[in-house]
């Protein structure tokens, strides 16, 4: 597909679907923009974590935010996108677990997802992106044009996140990485400002048995229709 017309298209989902393979793999096919939304949530958390911000306090969080710029930056070397914190590069040590561990609580928090949804919304601005997350049809776009909802059996999922942590840390183990994903889906899902939820008008995308090329083949054919 080339030069494709502009639109936004949404990728939502429980934890460790494959929702950032496929948007990375659609946005590469169309010549869009691939936005990691939890990529924003990791880099706030790290920023509490490293300078000891309560954030049970929304005064602490409100000034704390203040201080935090969060920035895209494209690597030539890989041709992927990476998350900056206030100048940093923050890509790698944002994946770690114990960032894992917070984000779901610190992504509950109304002034923080107020933060990032506004910076979201201007990224949409001229359309021609793939955004990924966990409330990105329901609040971020409402009216995006092609909205998609990812799942995926647990126990699939648990084992895609133990291999890709594994990579990195040799220490981890499956419980581990269970009880982060589980937590992390227990806190997305119940939380009082945009819990997760697959929006009315969203495509369910289950690809607990489907591959990887397959599913963008399928998906492709969606984009094709909306764009028809
Ligand atoms: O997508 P990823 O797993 O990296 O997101 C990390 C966490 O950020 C999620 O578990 C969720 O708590 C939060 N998140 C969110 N809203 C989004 C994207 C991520 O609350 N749009």
């Amino acid at each position: 597909m080339s030069s494709v017309p502009a639109i936004i298209i949404t990728i939502d989902g429980w934890s460790s679907c494959g929702k950032s393979t496929l948007a990375k793999q659609l946005a590469r096919e169309l010549s869009y923009t691939y936005i990691d939304s939890g990529a924003m949530y990791r880099a706030i958390t790290l920023y509490f974590l490293r300078n000891h911000i309560d954030w049970t306090s929304p005064a602490e969080v409100t000034s704390a935010l203040q201080h935090i710029s969060l920035e895209f930056r494209a690597n030539h070397k890989n041709g992927q996108t990476e998350m900056y914190l206030n100048g940093e590069n923050v890509e790698y040590v944002i994946r770690d677990l114990v960032v894992a561990e917070k984000v779901s609580e610190v992504a509950a928090i109304r002034e923080v997802r107020e933060f990032a949804v506004a910076q979201q919304q201007m990224m949409g601005r001229q359309k021609g992106i793939v955004m990924d997350g966990r409330d990105i049809g329901t609040v971020v776009f409402p009216a995006a044009e092609l909205k998609i909802f990812m799942t995926a059996d647990k126990a699939i999922r648990v084992q895609r996140r133990f291999h890709e942590l594994y990579e990195k840390n040799p220490n981890v183990t499956i419980d581990e990485v269970r009880a982060n994903l589980e937590l992390r889906d227990y806190i997305d899902s119940h939380r009082e400002v945009s819990p997760l939820r697959k929006a009315a008008d969203a495509i369910e995308l289950d690809n607990s048995h489907i591959g990887i090329r397959e599913q963008l083949e399928l998906v492709k054919e969606w984009v094709k229709q909306r764009l028809g």
